[in-house]
């Protein structure tokens, strides 16, 4: 995870862990044209990893646009806790 903790402004840049990321990636092989086809959107890398490689076995297909995203959230460093906001332990569900 990158942290970045800025001299004069009192927040750290943290991922989100209350959200879940986006990994989708979308063929852009192709000569004239790029092929398009997408994976459709996984929290997970693994899913979208197969998805790859089953289309690169049919199509021959090797290059790819690959897309993440995910959330951040501005923490302060002054103090440890923000009131109302519940503690959430970076467990993985799913
Ligand atoms: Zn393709």
């Amino acid at each position: 995870m990158t942290r970045r903790v800025f001299r004069y402004v009192p927040f750290t840049i943290e991922q989100d862990a209350s959200a879940e990321p986006e990994y989708e990636i979308r063929c852009v092989s192709g000569d004239e044209t790029e092929c398009g086809a997408r994976s459709g959107t996984y929290s997970h890398p693994a899913p979208v990893e197969e998805w790859q490689r089953r289309h690169t076995q049919e199509t021959r297909h090797r290059r790819y646009h690959r897309h993440f995203r995910d959330y951040a959230v501005m923490r302060p460093t002054a103090g440890s806790s923000e009131p109302g906001e519940p503690a959430r332990a970076g467990g993985g569900a799913g």
